[in-house]
């Protein structure tokens, strides 16, 4: 086909050819590449995680930490879970990242437990594809089983939108979930549309505000507003609500003021590696004090 070109993928240092035709824009010669990269990532254990702490408002203390994927390619550095994420669900490459993030994050937690910290959650989070996988279940217990970590301690952040393309499913899903003792959060809560009736029936155990209505907490009416009727609803369902994307004092006084039972933001600390979640809660449990500012690096 005269309209295709050729091209070696030269700066891969790989001696496949890909082919593209040439009205394609950088843009999506660019995606092509990297998701030939994305197919190989796995395999050449590029994928790390992350922990990011998230705090109970009252007493200050760490209870969890969520799990974020970070992609660290040889030549193109750290990609972005935000960049490769969606190019996962598009090609359904999800399912087995997702799988390695779920063995991984459960084999970490149990790591932290058999090193003599005190038990806390993992947060793992499921994107939509991976919801739907006819699998699901048995990945989730295939993953806790490997790692003998005990279902208490998995929870599983879903988003609203991913709930709302089929409720009926996702809460028969969800059901099963929760019959294996792990959690269910819900994610980014506040930027899809579940009516509250819908909302009533999920078995889930909190609701995450989405940071956007956190960055401009301190002078946004609007978002004061999503804010507190978000924390007014889960306490009248009896669900936990946590703020993310925390970064300042004035943020907190607000959560605080409106009785916000947690938070996760770069306040306490960005996501970090496994190790300096030990050092990090190590310090944690060595003094008493309310955790300030903390100077770890993503
Ligand atoms: P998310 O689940 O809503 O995760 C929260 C995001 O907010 C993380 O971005 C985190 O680093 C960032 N964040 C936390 N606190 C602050 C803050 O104070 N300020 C600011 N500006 N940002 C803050 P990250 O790690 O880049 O992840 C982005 C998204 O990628 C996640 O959003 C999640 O949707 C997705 N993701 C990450 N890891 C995984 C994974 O293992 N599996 C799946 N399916 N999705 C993942
Ligand atoms: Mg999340
Ligand atoms: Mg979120
Ligand atoms: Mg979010």
């Amino acid at each position: 086909n005269a309209d295709v070109a050729m091209y070696r993928a030269k700066e891969l240092g790989r001696d496949n050819f890909q082919f593209y035709a040439p009205e394609f824009n950088a843009t999506v010669h660019e995606k092509f590449l990297l998701q030939e990269e994305l197919r190989n990532a796995l395999a050449r254990s590029e994928f790390t995680l992350f922990y990011q702490p998230q705090v109970d408002l009252r007493s200050g203390r760490v209870f969890a930490v969520e799990a974020l994927i970070r992609w660290k390619h040889p030549t193109l550095g750290l990609i972005s879970p935000m960049k490769f994420i969606p190019m996962a669900e598009e090609t359904g490459l999800i399912v087995p990242i997702g799988d390695w993030v779920l063995h991984e994050a459960c084999r970490q937690n149990k790591a932290w437990q058999d090193s003599g910290l005190p038990p806390m959650m993992v947060c793992v989070n499921v994107s939509a594809r991976q919801f739907k996988d006819s699998n699901l279940i048995s990945r989730v217990v295939n993953a806790l089983a490997d790692s003998g970590l005990e279902a208490q301690y998995l929870e599983l952040e879903v988003t609203e939108s991913l709930i709302m393309q089929n409720v009926e499913i996702a809460v028969a899903t969800m059901n099963e979930l929760q019959s294996l003792g792990v959690q269910i959060s819900i994610d980014d809560f506040g930027t899809g549309y579940s009516s509250l009736s819908a909302l009533k029936t999920f078995p889930v155990v909190r609701l995450k505000i989405d940071k956007s209505f956190i960055n401009d907490l301190a002078t946004d009416e609007d978002d004061q507003a999503v804010a507190s009727a978000v924390i007014s609803l889960g306490q009248k369902l009896n669900l936990r609500v946590i703020a993310e994307g925390v970064e300042t004092d004035e943020q907190i006084a607000f959560l605080r003021k409106n009785n916000c039972d947690e938070m996760q933001g770069y306040h306490f600390s960005k996501p970090v590696s496994a190790q300096d979640i030990m050092t990090l809660l190590n310090e944690d449990r060595g003094d008493d004090t309310s955790p300030g500012q903390r100077d770890h690096h993503q």
